[in-house]
């Protein structure tokens, strides 16, 4: 059914692509917010495209969230990940297959400081929960148990969790997604357009002649910015422990856990923002980067060809990675 609805979208957009910029169009840019992935997101179109052909647009985009949503969230009930986690074995296809395979390999890539195997960990501390409770050595070293990412195999469109763990896609589903939209923004023959899922920008084509601004939020800000980027399809996607956290007895307890010890995050980082033409590979990597710290984030994101970095640090002082450093012009710090 979930396939069928996918395909019935991908028609849509693709009848649209043959209205853009047939009517007589509008110059201001046509924006949109919704709810979806827990978050607030939007969608931004700068084409010259009417009202009428933004609003088709922005439905199949919308209903195209929706369905992921429903698909990755491991809080909801028919999810592939609720049905993984359950039956620790499942037949995939499309996304939900590349999704997972996306995810063994960054966990690959980040020598499993990005593990979507977390999840009992994540369930453990509970930091979105109402009440705190900090968890005891004990039932951590119990979760520790079923944390590794090899654990995930595949066998043709089969995933099966031979350590019995369980997954937790939420470091990476909404820069999956960007993906996705980018794929059907060009499809229907878009131009110019900012997704934001909750923070995780994408900045697809050009603003008129020139680059997007996107903003680094100062972590712990009112929102106050840190620096902004100009950025031409590119993904700018942070990661950091001011987004989600519980303060118990003057400590911060982050949503981003370290697979390896099993508690959250607590280094020397208040943020990463990775960007990346690849915005699933953004939103794994500033995870990734954050459990690292700075060093060895920082090394990992030099090292890699294809991404760049801005790490805050606790004092809220920027480090750049080497290629943002040289190319001075397109950051700009606050
Ligand atoms: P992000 O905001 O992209 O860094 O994702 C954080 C979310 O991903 C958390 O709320 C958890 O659900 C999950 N998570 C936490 N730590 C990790 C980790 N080290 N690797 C993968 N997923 C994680
Ligand atoms: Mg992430």
């Amino acid at each position: 059914m979930k396939r069928f609805l996918s395909i019935i979208l991908i028609i849509s957009i693709a009848l649209l692509c043959v209205s853009c910029g047939s009517k007589k169009a509008k110059k201001e840019p046509f924006s949109t917010s919704f709810e979806c992935f827990d978050t607030v997101c939007s969608l931004t179109v700068y084409d010259n495209i009417t009202k009428a052909d933004f609003d088709k647009l922005s439905k199949s985009i919308i209903d195209r969230c929706k369905i992921y949503d429903d698909n990755f969230n491991k809080n909801k009930k028919d999810s592939i990940t609720s049905k993984l986690n359950e039956n620790k074995f499942l037949r995939l296809y499309d996304d939900n297959l590349e999704i997972m395979n996306d995810s063994v390999e960054y966990g690959r890539k980040t020598n499993g400081n990005f593990d979507i195997t977390v999840s009992p960990i994540v369930d453990l501390w509970n930091i979105n929960g109402d009440k705190f409770k900090k968890p005891n050595d004990n039932q951590i070293n119990n979760c520790l148990k079923f944390v590794d990412y090899k654990q995930i195999k595949f066998d043709g469109d089969t995933v099966q969790l031979t350590k019995a763990g369980s997954i937790d896609l939420g470091a990476i589903a909404k820069g999956f997604v960007s993906d996705k939209i980018v794929e059907l923004l060009k499809f229907a023959n878009v131009k110019s357009a900012i997704i934001d899922l909750g923070g995780n920008i994408y900045a697809y084509g050009k603003k008129g002649n020139g680059m997007f601004n996107v903003g680094i939020k100062k972590p712990f800000g009112k929102d106050e910015l840190s620096a902004t980027v100009k950025v031409s399809n590119k993904a700018v996607i942070t990661s950091g422990i001011y987004q989600r956290y519980k303060e118990y007895k003057g400590k911060i307890y982050s949503h981003i856990m370290n697979p390896k010890t099993g508690y959250p995050v607590d280094n020397d980082l208040n943020s990463v923002t990775i960007i990346s033409d690849n915005s699933t590979a953004a939103d794994a990597y500033s995870t990734a980067c954050m459990v690292m710290g700075l060093d060895k984030g920082m090394k990992f994101v030099n090292k890699a060809k294809d991404i760049e970095a801005v790490f805050i640090d606790k004092d809220n002082k920027l480090h750049l990675s080497k290629g943002l450093e040289m190319k001075g012009d397109e950051i700009n710090i606050k």
